[in-house]
This record gives structure tokens, sequence and C-alpha cells, in this order.
């Protein structure tokens, strides 16, 4: 057994988090769906050459190349598809990896950092063949803002932007002065920064829809409201647990992002959950959500807990800031994000909330995310750190790749990746980490 009876007894209950899976979360992005796709919970036994675990981006990716080349595989999941990180994120477009191209040259040598980043520019390729699997195009926008809250950052961000330039061909992405931030964004915080035009921002969960949707079609089988509750070995490869059914299976990925609990302990070593809050104003003028952000881009800056901002279509600010470490979640999560939405935009102090939701992410040591096979026929990928709208689909698609038997360098890429452990084992990864990460937010402040 990979999950303890107790462990298996809470995820049962309501998920590993203690959050409600019977629906999703009550945020912006569930309440402007429309109808989500239906995927019949599992209510019988069942055998597939492939099973996947978990139904974000990650899984989604998986279960979707394995469909497209005619493999027998199904997906479960212990929410609605799309109920974890995938459904509920900023819907920041980023190019690229947490680590910038430098970090890459100086740990791994010039031809693999040359090869990360091409891999990035295919990432977010991909991300674009995903985006047009929907009528509205998952209300994509281009264009993301870097803000840099120091002025003393800001000679750093234009010489990053010359080095990208020059060294990477990287032409999309341009410098901004002070004086350029600020007539994009109506913020006093900001002191310069850079903008990608590459970059942008969309609704994540009609994204995660879209893939779903996009992989029935191709004959793969969701399970939603399907938690796995225990992983087993069995004569010719896996036995997948749920509470009405196993689903006996040749190969499986773990895909359960932050959400994973002693399923893959191996998996869990490498990663440490964190909380991040969303919330979305009422719809305000369009005269005062121009004044905020002039060009409709994304909003991303250089605080170690980022703050990031974007319109919807129907004209509200929906502003991610703040972060808590361990399973629970502010009980006022408007209250809990107001402070710091009023920080950078005094003038929205007393704007009306509508929506406000919380999500965990899976950070790992060194930031990348990482793909193992600890066992044969057991698969897993985690460890976006912040960054998985457009790695996590890429990723996810490249795993189900390798895992049909087909050779890809995406894959190879990332296994090659240094992938560290967090210190101090499942339980002494929290308190120590969780200091470290409070006192680089606290120098946010300063
Ligand atoms: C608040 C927030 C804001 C973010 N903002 C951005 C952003 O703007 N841009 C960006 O690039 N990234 C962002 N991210 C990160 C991004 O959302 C993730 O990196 C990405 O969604 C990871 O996808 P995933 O499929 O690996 O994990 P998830 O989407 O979390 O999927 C894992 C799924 O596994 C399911 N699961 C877990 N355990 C079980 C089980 N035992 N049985 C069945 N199912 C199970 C969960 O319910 C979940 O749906 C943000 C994350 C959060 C939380």
């Amino acid at each position: 057994m990979f999950v303890s009876r107790s462990s298996e007894r809470a995820i049962e209950r309501a998920g590993p988090s203690g959050e409600d899976t019977s629906r999703f979360p009550g945020s912006y992005y569930a309440a402007s769906l429309g109808a989500a796709i239906a995927a019949p919970a599992l209510g019988g036994d069942a055998i597939t050459d492939f099973c996947v675990i978990g139904g974000g981006f990650t899984g989604l990716g998986a279960a979707l190349a394995l469909a497209r080349r005619g493999r027998s595989v199904r997906l479960v999941e212990m929410g609605p598809i799309g109920w974890g990180a995938s459904g509920r994120n900023g819907g920041q477009v980023h190019v690229g990896w947490q680590q910038d191209q430098p970090w890459f040259e100086q740990r791994l040598g010039t031809d693999r950092a040359r090869a990360l980043w091409q891999a990035a520019l295919d990432a977010r390729a991909h991300l674009d063949s995903l985006i047009a699997l929907a009528d509205d195009a998952c209300d994509y926008r281009a264009g993301l803002i870097h803000a840099d809250h120091k002025a003393d950052h800001v000679a750093a961000t234009h010489a990053h932007v010359a080095m990208m330039r020059e060294t990477y061909g990287y032409d999309s992405l341009t410098p901004l002065s002070r004086d350029a931030l600020r007539a994009m964004v109506g913020s006093p915080d900001y002191h310069g920064g850079s903008f990608d035009a590459r970059g942008g921002h969309l609704h994540p969960l009609k994204l995660a829809q879209a893939m779903a949707r996009a992989a029935q079609d191709a004959g793969a089988v969701l399970h939603a409201h399907t938690p796995c509750t225990g992983l087993e070995p069995a004569r010719d490869g896996w036995r997948v647990k749920t509470p009405h059914g196993t689903i006996t299976t040749g190969q499986v990925l773990d895909a359960t992002g932050a959400y994973a609990r002693a399923l893959v302990p191996q998996s869990d070593a490498h990663v440490l959950p964190i909380n991040n809050y969303i919330a979305t104003t009422a719809p305000l003028d369009p005269a005062l959500a121009t004044s905020l952000i002039r060009n409709d881009a994304a909003v991303s800056d250089s605080r170690f807990v980022v703050y990031y901002f974007r319109m919807t279509p129907d004209h509200r600010l929906l502003f991610g800031g703040g972060e808590s470490y361990g399973y629970r979640m502010p009980r006022d999560i408007a209250a809990f994000v107001r402070p710091h939405l009023a920080r950078i935009f005094p003038q929205l102090a007393d704007v009306p909330i509508s929506h406000a939701w919380g999500g965990s992410l899976a950070i790992s040591p060194n930031r990348l995310p990482f793909a193992i096979e600890p066992r044969p026929g057991l698969h897993a990928v985690n460890g976006f750190s912040g960054v998985g709208v457009v790695l996590a689909p890429w990723l996810g698609d490249a795993v189900g790749r390798a895992m049909a038997g087909e050779a890809n360098n995406a894959y190879d890429l990332v296994r090659r990746l240094p992938s560290p452990r967090f210190p101090g084992g499942p339980w002494l990864r929290w308190p120590t980490q969780a200091l470290a990460m409070r006192f680089m937010a606290l120098r946010d402040r300063f």
C-alpha cells in the first residue's frame, strides 16, 4: 500500500487538503465557466493500459497524448475536472522557467541551457494549440508585464531583456522605464520592468475543460469525483483503488500536484504545497478598469510572494496576493487578499469583492518541475512552482508520449534536470521550509 489507512479515509471524505471536493471552489472561474463536462465517477472495476491520477493540466495533457495515440487510458480526479490548481490559478501565461537562462548556463552548460529555452518556446507554442481547442480561445489576451517593486531591481531587469534579445534572439521582450510602466499600470508601487508580447493571460478552468473534452473525444475515459485512495503493485502493473471500484492498469501516472498526499512518497519528498489566494472585484466602470491596466496585459511583480493581476472580460480586477503554509486556508479569503490589493491600488481600498478563493501549488527546492519513474510503470510529474499554465500541459503531453513508448526530447530534458528533495522528510520539511519562506516574504516589505 502506498497510502495509509488514515489518509485513505481523509481522501474519501474531503480530499487531502480538507476542502469540499464535491464542487468547484467559489471562484470567478467556476462562476463564469458555463456547463462543466460530464465525466461520470467510476462505478465498478475496470482494466486499462494506462491510468492517470489527477485531472489538472498535467494529467489531462498525458491523457490527451495517450488517447490521441489510440491507447486505452482512464483518468481519475477526486473533484470535478480542473478542481485543483489548474482550475483556480491566476491564468498568467509566462514564457520560460522559474530559473533564468544564466542559472541554467552556470549549472548545466550552454548547450543544455539553449535546449531548455527552446523547450520553453515549444511549451508556449503547445499552449497555443490547446487554446485553439475552445471556441472562445479560453478568453486568451496577449501581453505580460513584469513590474519591479524596487527601483534598484530595474537595471537588472533591463540587462536581462538585453541578454535575452542578444544571446537568445528573443525579441518579444522589451524594457519598460518607470514612466512607460506607469503609463500601462495605474499603481504608484512600481519603478520599471519589462513587457513580454508572448506572455498573456487566460481562463484556466476553461482551458482544463477544453483539454478534458478533447481527451474524451479522442477516446480517454475520465472519471470525476473519483479519488484514488490507494495504489498497489499488481502482477503486470498497478491497481488504482477508488471508493467504488479498482482500476487495474499497466502504467500509472501520479499527476496530483500540490494535492498529493502519500500516494507516491518518492514524489512527495520533492515538493512542498503552498496556498496562494486570489480575489476578483465586482465589475468596474470600464474607464476605471482601463486606468488600472491600459493594454489589457497581465501583470506580475518582483516580490518573493508575487502579486499578479489582470482584467477579466467583464472588467473585474482579478488580483492574486498572499500565501500561507500548511493545509488550512484563512476563513475569510476576501479580507486576507484586500490589504494586498489596496497596497497596489489604493484607489480600490473599498471596492466590493465578488469572489475570493485559494489554491495549493507545489513548489520544488530548485523551483523546477520533475518527472520521475520510482518503480517500473509508476510515473510522477510535479513541482511546477507557480508557473504551470504553460509548462504543465506540455510536460503532461511529454510524459504521456513517453508512457506510450515514444521517445521525446521534452521528457528527456526534464528527466535530466537536477531534482533535489526537501530536507527533513515528509513532516519536517514543513516547519523548516515554511520558516524560510516567511523570512523571504518579510523581505518584500523593506
Ligand atoms: C492560486 C494559484 C495561482 C497560480 N497562478 C499561476 C499563474 O498565474 N500562472 C501559472 O503559470 N501558474 C500558476 N499557478 C500554478 C499552476 O496552477 C500549477 O502549476 C498547475 O496548475 C499544476 O497543474 P497540475 O495538473 O500538476 O496540478 P493540479 O491542477 O493541482 O491537478 C492535480 C489534481 O489532482 C487531483 N488529485 C489529488 N489527489 C488525488 C487523488 N488521490 N485522487 C484523485 N485525484 C487527486 C486534484 O484534485 C487536482 O485536481 C498557480 C497556482 C495557484 C494555486
